[in-house]
C-alpha cells in the first residue's frame, strides 16, 4: 500500500507555504509562493488565496496526488474578515497587527471581558469582530485560517480553538462565553468552534478538480501560525518547552494543566489535548542588533568561552518596558557597563538573555506549568553554539533537535491526525 500523505498549508505575513507529510512526520514535498507575486494588497483575500493555490500546486507537482488524504490550512492569529452566506468577503480583513481605533469601543467592552480571556485590547479577534458585525450581509465573521479551509471545504462557518482564542472564546470551558453577548456581539456571526485536527468536512468538487485530488480528502480544522510553528516542532509531552530566539524572545511551554495570567500576557491554546501556553519578552535577537549585524554575532560568538561569565547582569532591552517574565512597563533595561571587548559585550548581552529564558520558564512553573523537561531551540539565535552551551547549562535539562520550523510542517501533523483517525 502506498503511504498517505497530509498536507499542512501555512499562510504567514509574507506568503503561503505548503507541505505533504508522511505519518512518520517526514516532509516529501513542499512549495511557497509570496503574496507579492499575487498582488500589491496583502490584505486582499483573493490575493491570500492566489497565493495558497500556488504554493499548493508546486507542492503536488511532484506527488502522486492520490496518495493525499487530508489538509489543514493555518493562518495568522486575529486576521479577520466578514464573508456572506457563500464565503464571500464583504469588507477588507483587519490583519494580525491591525489596532482598532475606536477608543470609547474598547473602553466600554474592557471591563466585560473576562479576567483570563486573550481578547482584552485594540488588536484582539473580538475588537475587529465588534467593528465588522455592522457590515451589511454579513453571515458570519471568519478568521484567516477559516476562510482558506473555507474554499476547500465549501463551507465558511467553522473556526478551531486555536483561532478562536483571541475573539474571546473559553478553551477551559469549550465554549464562546456568555459576556461575549454583553459586549454586543452578535454571536450566530460566530463560526462553530472545533478542535484543531478535526475534520470540517470533504474537498468540494471543484477544489479536487482545480489541484488534481481525489474527492475523499479530507479538510481538516487548522490552528494559527503561531502554534503551527510550536507543533512543527515536534515536542509533544508536558513539559516540552519551545524558546524562539528570533527578533524577540518566546516562551511556548506544553502543560498538561491551563494557564492563564493576563497581567504577564500568557494564555493556553487547547492543542492536542494538552495546553500551549506562551509568554513573550521584549528582550531577544533585535537588541543584539541594534549593536551587531549577524555575521559579527557569529564571528564575535566564536571566541565566546561559555564555562564562565561576566557577572555584569544585563537586562538586554530596547527601551524601558517588559511584560514577561517581569511584568513592569517601566522597567528599565541594563546594558552597562560595556566592556571594551565586544566578544564580552555580547556575551553579557547572551547571558542576560539566557536568565530572562530561565526566569520565564520558572515564571511558567510558579503560574501552575508543569516543570520543564526538555528545550527545543528556533529562529536566528538556535544556530549559535556558544549561547546554546550557556543556556544549556543555565536551564540544567536535555536540549532536543526541533524537527522543523515551518509552521506549514506543524498544520500537516494536524490533517495527519485526521487521517489517523479515519483510519482506526
Ligand atoms: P524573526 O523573529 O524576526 O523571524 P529570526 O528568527 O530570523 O527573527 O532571528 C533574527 C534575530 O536573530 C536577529 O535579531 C539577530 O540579531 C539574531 N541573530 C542572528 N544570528 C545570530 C546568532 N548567531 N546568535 C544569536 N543571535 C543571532
Amino acid at each position: 500500500m502506498t503511504t498517505p500523505l497530509a498536507i499542512g498549508i501555512d499562510l504567514g505575513t509574507s506568503g503561503a507555504r505548503a507541505v505533504a507529510m508522511t505519518p512518520d512526520f517526514e516532509v516529501v514535498a513542499e512549495g511557497s509562493s509570496a503574496l507579492s507575486d499575487h498582488g500589491a494588497d496583502i490584505r486582499d483575500p483573493h490575493v491570500w488565496w492566489q497565493a495558497v493555490h500556488a504554493a499548493l500546486k508546486v507542492t503536488l507537482s511532484s506527488l502522486d496526488r492520490s496518495r493525499v488524504r487530508a489538509v489543514a490550512v493555518d493562518g495568522t492569529s486575529g486576521t479577520l474578515l466578514p464573508v456572506d452566506a457563500h464565503g464571500t468577503p464583504l469588507a477588507r480583513p483587519l490583519m494580525y497587527n491591525d489596532a482598532v481605533e475606536d477608543t470609547a469601543l474598547l473602553a466600554r467592552i474592557a471591563p466585560l471581558i473576562g479576567p483570563d480571556s486573550a481578547a482584552h485590547g485594540p488588536t484582539s479577534g473580538l475588537a475587529k469582530a465588534l467593528m465588522f458585525q455592522a457590515v451589511p450581509g454579513a453571515a458570519k465573521i471568519l478568521h484567516q485560517a477559516d476562510w482558506m479551509a473555507g474554499k476547500l471545504a465549501g463551507r465558511f462557518d467553522t473556526t478551531d480553538e486555536n483561532n478562536a482564542l483571541k475573539t474571546g472564546y473559553d478553551p477551559v470551558s469549550g465554549a464562546w462565553p456568555q459576556w461575549l453577548a454583553e459586549t454586543g456581539l452578535r454571536i450566530d456571526l460566530l463560526p462553530r468552534v472545533v478542535t484543531p485536527g478535526e475534520p470540517i468536512g470533504r474537498i468540494t468538487a471543484n477544489a479536487a478538480q482545480a489541484f488534481g485530488l481525489d474527492a475523499g480528502v479530507i479538510v481538516v480544522a487548522g490552528t494559527t501560525d503561531g502554534c503551527a510553528s510550536f507543533l512543527s516542532t515536534g515536542a509533544d509531552r508536558p513539559g516540552d518547552g519551545v524558546t524562539a530566539l528570533g527578533s524577540t524572545l518566546t516562551l511556548k511551554f506544553l502543560c498538561d494543566r491551563p494557564v492563564f495570567a493576563p497581567a504577564y500576557g500568557v494564555y493556553s491554546h487547547r492543542i492536542a489535548g494538552l495546553w500551549l501556553a506562551g509568554g513573550a519578552s521584549n528582550s531577544g535577537g533585535a537588541v543584539l542588533a541594534q549593536f551587531f549585524g549577524s555575521e559579527e554575532i557569529e564571528r564575535l560568538s566564536a571566541g565566546i568561552d561559555p564555562d564562565t561569565q561576566t557577572g555584569l547582569d544585563y537586562y538586554p532591552l530596547l527601551k524601558p518596558g517588559e511584560r514577561f517574565p517581569v511584568n513592569d512597563g517601566a522597567y528599565a533595561p541594563r546594558l552597562t557597563p560595556r566592556p571594551a571587548d565586544d566578544a564580552e559585550f555580547l556575551k553579557a548581552m547572551l547571558e542576560g538573555m539566557a536568565e530572562i529564558e530561565r526566569q520565564g520558564y520558572a515564571r511558567l512553573a510558579e503560574l501552575g506549568a508543569p516543570a520543564l523537561r526538555s528545550i527545543r531551540s528556533v529562529g536566528g539565535g538556535a544556530a549559535n553554539p556558544a549561547w546554546t552551551a550557556m543556556r544549556q547549562k543555565l536551564l540544567g535539562v536535555p536540549f532536543l533537535p526541533a524537527h522543523s520550523e515551518k509552521a506549514a510542517a506543524g498544520t500537516a501533523r494536524l490533517a495527519l491526525m485526521a487521517t489517523q483517525a479515519a483510519r482506526a
